[in-house]
């Protein structure tokens, strides 16, 4: 990271950062509608090696973006103003500054291990690392829950995507060897050890290879579609619907909204469940409770493809005892949870059920749970 920012900037950076990207356990699409979401931090990150500049001017270049360096007086950042990926940490700085901040101008080099558009958090890494670089540049009093709130901000106002806070929370807030039990509504959150490896198992992410595209209406239809089933209910959200008032609420509601409340009440408290079960250290048990939320995700809530649909479930055939898609949907990432033993046999009849179905081949890692946004050099 030293010798490419040189080469790129020709000075020495005055450190590297790193952000990670994540996949979530259970607790989908809950995030917008003021739920509960269970994410872990992944190994793979987005690092940035960084200097600052007096001159007001952000410099901005990405081994994986467009091999050219964007150069911008930080004075004229608005939304509208920047394009492409630059935007994500263009955004960063701008909500910073709005924010109140003294921040100024940088140089900033990034490499990433974090597949993008992969459903694994591309996006909020990016945001992530950009942000802890900045604050120690510029010794900011900026503790992890308020930079994950100032990532998400860039990427709602300044990139323009709808996305919850999860993402960001996660990329921020994770510790290693933790799940990270994440209210959204209050933003309260609590670490919850999660080691699979101490009872045999793995948790493997399945990268499908289909490129989802959250700007392309859908997500924001679906969260539209949250928001009003809410306000038709009298509720400030879904969150505040349970499982018992379900019914009830269901005979309110016009048919299409249905399904919508139906996933988010049912997944709020699987993600409950499943902190339970993680907290006694009941791993195993973990696995109905992945594969009932996939069911929720294609039926009610209809984010799957064939794709995810159908590693899930050869995974669940070949032994894995659950798996879910993780991320946005229309694509993206699976995630199964595995005896170790099983791992190399639900890999390769994955990989075999999509050559046989002609898809492209997915990718398959073992995921550990790791730290969150922190400087690294
Ligand atoms: P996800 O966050 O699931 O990976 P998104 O669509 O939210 O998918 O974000 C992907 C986008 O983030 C990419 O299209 C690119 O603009 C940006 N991005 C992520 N990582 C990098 C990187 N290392 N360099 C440049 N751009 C990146
Ligand atoms: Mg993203």
């Amino acid at each position: 990271m030293t010798e490419q920012f040189e080469r790129i900037f020709g000075a020495v950076p005055a450190g590297v950062w790193a952000a990670p990207g994540r996949v979530n356990l259970i607790g989908e699409h809950t995030d917008y509608n003021d739920g509960f979401v269970l994410p872990i931090a992944l190994p793979q990150a987005v690092s940035v090696a960084a200097r600052p500049r007096t001159d007001g001017r952000l410099r901005l270049y990405s081994a994986q973006g467009d091999d050219v360096v964007t150069d911008l007086p930080v004075d004229a950042l608005a939304p509208g103003v920047v394009t492409g990926w630059a935007g994500y940490p263009a955004g960063v700085v701008w909500a910073l500054r709005a924010a109140g901040h003294p921040v100024g101008g940088a140089d900033l080099y990034f490499g990433s291990d974090v597949p993008t558009g992969a459903g694994l958090s591309s996006s909020a890494a990016l945001e992530c690392a950009t942000a802890v670089a900045l604050r120690d540049l510029y010794r900011l009093d900026l503790p992890p829950a308020e930079l994950a709130l100032l990532a998400q901000r860039a990427e709602n106002r300044f990139v323009g995507v709808p996305c919850g806070v999860m993402d960001q929370m996660a990329s921020a807030c994770c510790t290693e060897g933790a799940a990270l039990f994440l209210d959204t509504r209050e933003l309260s959150h609590r670490q919850v050890p999660f080691r699979p490896a101490e009872q045999g198992l793995v948790l493997l992410v399945i990268d499908t290879r289909v490129k989802h595209d959250l700007g392309d209406g859908a997500y924001a239809a679906l969260r539209a579609g949250c928001e009003r089933a809410a306000a038709l209910l009298g509720l400030a959200a879904l969150r505040d619907l349970d499982a018992a008032g379900l019914p009830a609420a269901l005979d309110r509601l016009p048919t299409e909204l249905g399904p919508l409340v139906r996933h988010v009440v049912s997944e709020n408290e699987r993600v409950l469940r499943a902190v339970a079960l993680l907290d006694k250290g009941e791993f195993a048990e973990l696995g109905p409770i992945l594969t009932a939320g996939h069911a929720s995700l294609r039926d009610d809530f209809e984010v799957s493809c064939a794709e995810t649909d159908l590693a899930v479930e050869t995974a669940v055939a070949a032994g894995a005892l659950g798996a879910r898609m993780t991320g946005g949907g229309f694509g993206g990432s699976v995630v199964a949870l595995v005896p170790r033993e099983s791992a190399d046999a639900v890999a390769q009849a994955v990989g075999a059920a999509f050559a046989a179905a002609g898809h492209t081949a997915p990718v398959v890692f073992e995921a550990r749970a790791a730290a969150g946004a922190r400087r690294v050099v």
